[in-house]
């Protein structure tokens, strides 16, 4: 290239050939380096996107296309999976990341494998477990979604798993007790597939998003709802707030209106009530009568999500704080809780605008087993 002379200009040409190296000083190091990269070139919303989509290098490269050892991901919203140990040629144990902020609180759990065959019996133990109980030991079965059967004929979640237990481990926590293992076994239909296994159906924050947005480009269904952001959380996530009534009334009728509050999805891993209350807004922004009296009558307070944080994360029962919002109602902390800070200030000028108290307030909870109760009534 030198011979050349293409490059133009003489300016750098044979500076870093012939020159013997002498010791530069570490702050002049650092200055030229510095001078040499210069400042980052903004990057344009379109790039940053694009770098987010970038994919992943995975954890572990197979060694040839003879390796069939699953690859495990869970670096995606609501994935949670810390470290898997191939423990014999296809069986894995599971540890997964407790909550964030905490030591414990596992029991949600979501990840994807890759690198699947057909037809194997491929064995999964979840060991860190802290439950004494679980709906595995009454029949239910982890969830499977396949890419492939996706993409082939559009399938989506399925309850699968053979050969489930659930029991107790011999590997002791700091408090003196006992790990539980979740263990079950699944068969995949299709080689070299991508599944997803999750503790229940997954509901993200990102669904709860598309769904209010769908409501939202409903042009019926926008008529009867309003959404504004209750409060933003410690994440900077929003934490949306509807509200579903009948607006065209007459402003004295509204006023005097009762308040019904619904909340869901106070305890991240339990993305069964976040299923209950998408279909507690379908029903109540739907067409049917029972749903026009019951937006004549009420005005319903919704807040669909209120650990988004805690749903991102993966987290099963805290928010980023380590701290069970569930236990915080009495004292919420405006900076530390915001989202049930925020709740209960909605709940109070509810109460004070119509004189009268909220008719009652719902948090659909999910369980992990059967002896819990299923939903809790708040004391206001
Ligand atoms: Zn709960």
């Amino acid at each position: 290239m030198r011979d050349g002379g293409s490059e133009g200009g003489g300016e750098g040409e044979g500076r870093s050939e012939s020159r013997e190296p002498g010791p530069v000083p570490a702050a002049a190091q650092f200055a030229q380096y510095a001078a040499s990269v210069g400042p980052p070139p903004p990057m344009s919303v379109d790039d940053q996107i694009r770098a987010l989509q970038k994919p992943l290098a995975p954890y572990y490269d197979l060694h040839s296309e003879h390796d069939t050892t699953l690859v495990f991901e869970s670096r995606m919203e609501s994935g949670n999976l810390r470290r898997a140990i191939q423990v014999y040629p296809h069986e894995y144990d599971l540890i997964l990341r407790p909550d964030i902020n905490t030591r414990g609180h596992t029991q949600w759990f979501y990840f994807t494998v890759s690198n699947t065959r057909r037809n194997i019996p491929y064995k999964f133990n979840v060991i860190n477990l802290v439950k004494g109980d679980s709906l595995y030991l009454d029949g239910m079965q982890p969830v499977v979604f396949s890419d492939k059967e996706s993409a082939a004929c559009g399938r989506g979640w399925m309850r699968s798993g053979e050969s489930i237990c659930y029991y107790q481990n011999n590997i002791k926590r700091r408090n003196g007790q006992y790990y539980y293992t979740a263990t079950f076994t699944l068969r995949f239909e299709h080689n070299h597939d991508t599944a997803h296994v999750a503790y229940c159906y997954p509901y993200t924050y990102t669904d709860l998003q598309r769904y209010l947005k769908v409501l939202e480009d409903d042009p019926q269904r926008r008529q009867r709802f309003r959404r504004r952001q209750l409060c933003q959380t410690l994440a900077g996530n929003s934490c949306d707030l509807l509200t579903i009534t009948s607006f065209n009334s007459d402003p004295e009728a509204l006023r005097g209106r009762r308040g019904v509050v619904l909340s869901s999805r106070v305890h991240p891993g339990e993305s069964n009530s976040s299923w209950m209350m998408k279909g507690a807004i379908d029903f109540l922004t739907g067409n049917s009568l029972d749903a026009k009296i019951l937006r004549d009558n009420f005005v319903f307070k919704v807040v669909p999500m209120l650990n988004p944080d805690g749903v991102v994360n993966g987290n099963y029962r805290c928010s980023l704080a380590g701290v069970d919002l569930n236990r915080v109602w009495n004292d919420p902390n405006k900076k530390i809780h915001p989202t049930i800070f925020h709740t209960k200030q909605m709940i109070r000028r509810l109460m004070v605008r119509n004189g009268t108290g909220p008719g009652g307030a719902q948090d659909p909870s999910g369980t992990s087993c059967r002896k819990e109760s299923s939903r809790t009534t708040r004391p206001l």
